[in-house]
């Protein structure tokens, strides 16, 4: 059994970006080389942004799609098959923020993950906990539950075509991180988890941190053995700090 896994960075720019901004970020972005990145600006600039990315190796990731189906009379709503036409490769799913802003429900991030999958787009599915449940010693009973209605929805062969991040609620955009040691046991939590389904699949899958992940910290989590690159939020706005977590993923594969 091989471990094929390489280091990932997303980056998610969340609500924030315009036309000009994202054009001048993107441009500092093309030198990256041999390095698995992806980013995922909002919706609306999707289709600009990957025309700036010809060439590149970068790939378009999605922060949202519609659950309920590939078109319809959905107002507002963005489909998968919409996503795939403009190339997007990943779809963010359960991001803490939608599922405490936007009420969205484990079931509601599994049928999301489906219909990414229906159109060939990797989902990137976030579990992670708060800082009460954390402090309450319920981390694993949190993060098990999260993946667990993926997996049960949708087999566990889905997660062989999937990305996982843990994103520990509390770490998010705060400038708290969760240490290496917690953040790869967690990790390794994770993995056991798929693993008691599929050992090939678990191997093989990757799972990225989320949380704060900063030029100065990235190098200490990528070299965590449970810990397979990086979902970053703040830091990915700013070319020099993100091209700096992505040269150390990349420093990560050859260490
Ligand atoms: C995120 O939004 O997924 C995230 C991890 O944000 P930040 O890096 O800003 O904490």
């Amino acid at each position: 059994m091989t471990n094929q896994r390489s280091p990932l960075v997303i980056g998610n720019w969340k609500m924030q970006g315009s036309l000009a901004l994202n054009a001048s970020l993107v441009h500092a972005l093309l030198a990256l080389k041999n390095v698995s990145v992806a980013i995922a600006p909002p919706l609306v600039y999707l289709a600009t942004t990957r025309q700036q990315l010809v060439g590149s190796a970068i790939k378009l990731a999605a922060q949202n799609v519609a659950a309920e189906g590939q078109q319809g009379a959905y107002t507002g709503e963005v489909s998968a098959r919409m996503l795939a036409d403009v190339g997007v490769h990943y779809g963010i799913v359960g991001h803490s923020e939608r599922r405490q802003y936007y009420g969205e429900t484990d079931a509601l991030v599994a049928k999301k993950f489906i219909r990414l999958q229906e159109q060939g787009i990797q989902p990137v599915v976030c579990v992670g906990e708060s800082l009460a449940e954390r402090e309450a010693g319920q981390v694993e009973q949190v993060v098990s539950r999260q993946l667990l209605a993926v997996i049960e929805q949708c087999g566990i062969q889905a997660l062989a075509n999937a990305v996982v991040a843990y994103e520990p609620v509390w770490a998010i955009g705060t400038g708290k991180t969760a240490t290496p040691e917690d953040a790869q046991a967690v990790h390794r939590f994770l993995r056991q988890l798929v693993g008691s389904y599929d050992k090939n699949i678990a191997e093989n899958l990757s799972i990225l941190y989320g949380g704060s992940v900063k030029a100065d910290n990235a190098a200490s989590l990528f070299a965590m053995p449970d810990i397979d690159g990086a979902l970053v939020g703040g830091a990915s706005l700013v070319a020099t700090d993100f091209l700096a977590i992505c040269h150390a993923a990349k420093a990560s594969l050859v260490g």
